[in-house]
């Protein structure tokens, strides 16, 4: 027997699957499993990754500076209360690695995203999943499942896979109500889709316990390069990038996500399109039997009769080429989860999901 053994919840971790990208015998395969935006990302992005390719020799900056002050500049935010990451996937392990412990509690809702649940086991933290009311955020039911062990709360806003998000007053009372000594983070993934959203900067700007997390992934599509980041209070701030490599970010990462960050007109475009094929899909989709709830993000939660139906027609979809995501590791079994792609690609999987339905 071996002597050695990993620290006490590290086993408890269910590997990570991400969105498939390939089926077998199939060309012109469709994605919509990863959220992925459809555009990608605007062309500046692209020129500035191609210009650090000069420099590859040189080390990356180690305070993130330039793009620090792009995002605070865009966003109206104190630069220097914002840390990068590896993806905004980076922030929340540091976030768990720095704040939660064993003993410690780690707040996720019952469709959380994966992610809270293994970076607080990753950091021997005990993970409590909240029940959800109607596939949304319940304030209450966080509020009461607060003890005096709660370290962090983890809220998406709108969550994955639910599309779904609460208000700032939900926001507020969330804030308010916590235990002393737990930090909200508002986990802001998808805020970009949301028009006038500001992702929970005025809560922070009057408060000392709650974080945002962003993302470079999803709106800016940048998925590939890995770039997130973190605002919160000044002495949060100041925790997290002591935890922090000091080249977790690429040259390559940074300068792309600057000129990404700074194209608004690109997230004004992508924001439109987005809703105007996400609601066309919910609509076509609900025409054909399938409902789901009125998304904010760039997916749609299709449900479905019961577990079977929903497997069924994602197989059938993956007889058409049609990659979509199964989301029973959500506590979902009867719902497909499905990026909202372009024009071309909401048509398809509509198209396909209607064959399965028998209506087209
Ligand atoms: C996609 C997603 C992220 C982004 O993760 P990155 O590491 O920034 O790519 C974060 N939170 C949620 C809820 C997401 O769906």
């Amino acid at each position: 027997m071996t002597r050695i053994v990993p620290q006490p919840g590290i086993m408890d971790i269910a590997l990570y699957e991400g969105g498939a990208s390939r089926l077998e015998g199939k060309t012109n395969v469709l994605k919509l499993s990863s959220n992925e935006n459809p555009l990608g990302p605007p062309e500046a992005a692209r020129e500035a990754f191609a210009r650090a390719a000069r420099d590859l020799h040189r080390y990356p900056s180690t305070d993130h500076a330039e793009l620090r002050a792009a995002i605070g500049e865009v966003w109206g935010l104190d630069p220097g209360r914002i840390v990068c990451g590896v993806g905004s996937d980076e922030i929340i392990t540091f976030l768990c690695q720095a704040y939660a412990g064993p003993g410690d509690e780690v707040i996720h809702t019952e469709h959380g995203f994966l992610m809270y649940r293994i970076s607080a086991l990753a950091a021997g933290a005990t993970p409590v999943e909240v029940p959800e009311r109607d596939r949304t955020t319940d304030v209450d039911a966080i509020l009461a499942a607060c003890t005096a062990r709660t370290r962090l709360v983890f809220v998406a806003n709108p969550n994955n896979p639910t599309g779904t998000m609460i208000g700032e007053a939900e926001l507020r009372r969330l804030a308010e109500g916590l235990p002393e000594g737990a930090l909200l983070v508002l986990d802001g993934a998808y805020a970009e889709y949301v028009e006038g959203y500001d992702a929970g900067a005025a809560l922070i700007a009057g408060r000392d316990n709650v974080v945002m997390t962003r993302t470079f992934s999803k709106i800016y599509g940048l998925g590939g390069l890995r770039v997130g980041w973190g605002y919160g209070p000044r002495a949060v701030i100041d925790v997290l990038n002591r935890v922090r490599g000091p080249f977790n970010l690429s040259t390559a990462a940074l300068m792309a996500a600057e000129a990404a960050v700074r194209d608004r007109a690109w997230v004004t475009r992508c924001r439109a399109e987005n809703a105007r094929w996400r609601d066309w899909l919910a609509r076509t989709l609900a025409e054909m039997g399938v409902p789901s709830d009125v998304s904010t993000a760039n997916f749609v939660l299709a449900r479905f009769a019961d577990p079977a139906e929903a497997e069924a027609c994602d197989a059938h979809l993956r007889s058409e080429g049609i990659i979509v995501r199964r989301v029973a590791g959500y506590k979902l079994p009867h719902c497909l989860r499905i990026t909202v792609g372009d024009e071309a690609s909401c048509r398809r999987v509509a198209h396909a999901i209607g064959q399965f339905k028998g209506v087209r």
